[in-house]
């Protein structure tokens, strides 16, 4: 199947409230272009460098969204254009993207990325570590810097109810969050959960923005 039919084939099962981030780590230029001129404008990329790299080569309405680990000295490199971090996880790295939001005079959006899956590998907040980061004064003091959501990974096996039950963990704390926190800068309307092998719970369990690379794009080489 091509890039196309890909692509369609997922946006048809998108519904109104979720939006496809298309997850175009390791993929070419020419691969990218093939997507956009099917009329797709949300990329995502896991490192900055190819992020930054990526955002200088190709057409400049494409939204970028950073998904990776993420860095506080390298938040300089995709402040100007960055317009959604999936994957901030410590109130250091929001200082960070504050700053740099105060530098290119702009308000830079951002998720804070939940650990939710049952395993040691992945990044990720408790949802007491982001609720003390909401309470600190420190981060009610930042005005460049907006989060939008949460982000999330659950676990990656084949136990469909696991993956759902973890979704749905994810969306409750979502609704708290919007509940104790929302302001005219923080919305809390996000909620990026759902890859390639899971998207489909995700968007059951109410996921806004799915991050979908290889179901795009084909299998990943090594
Ligand atoms: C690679 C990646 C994805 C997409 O993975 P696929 O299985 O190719 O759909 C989604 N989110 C993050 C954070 C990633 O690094």
């Amino acid at each position: 199947m091509s890039i196309k039919e890909n692509l369609n084939r997922i946006k048809e099962k998108l519904g109104k409230s979720t939006k496809l981030v298309a997850i175009s780590k390791t993929r070419s230029v020419e691969e990218i272009i093939e997507c956009y001129n099917a009329g797709h404008k949300i990329f995502g990329e896991n490192k900055v460098q190819e992020l930054a790299d990526k955002y200088e080569a190709l057409p400049k309405d494409i939204e970028w969204h950073l998904v990776g680990h993420l860095q506080t000295n390298k938040v300089k490199y995709i402040a100007p254009f960055v317009q959604l971090i999936h994957s901030v996880d410590s109130l250091k790295l929001l200082q960070e993207i504050n700053k740099q939001g105060i530098k290119f005079g702009r308000v830079i959006p951002c998720l804070l990325q939940m650990y939710i899956a049952q395993e040691e590998t992945k990044f990720g907040l408790s949802e007491e570590e982001a609720i003390t980061i909401l309470n600190n004064k420190d981060f009610q003091e930042l005005k460049n810097v907006s989060v939008e959501g949460i982000m999330g990974m659950a676990t990656n096996t084949e136990n469909i109810e696991q993956i759902r039950i973890e979704f749905n963990s994810l969306k409750l704390f979502s609704d708290k969050l919007k509940a104790s926190f929302s302001s005219p800068l923080h919305s809390f309307l996000e909620i990026s959960m759902g890859m390639s092998s899971d998207y489909k719970i995700a968007i059951e369990e109410g996921s806004t923005l799915i991050r979908v690379g290889s179901s795009i794009f084909g299998v990943r080489g090594l």
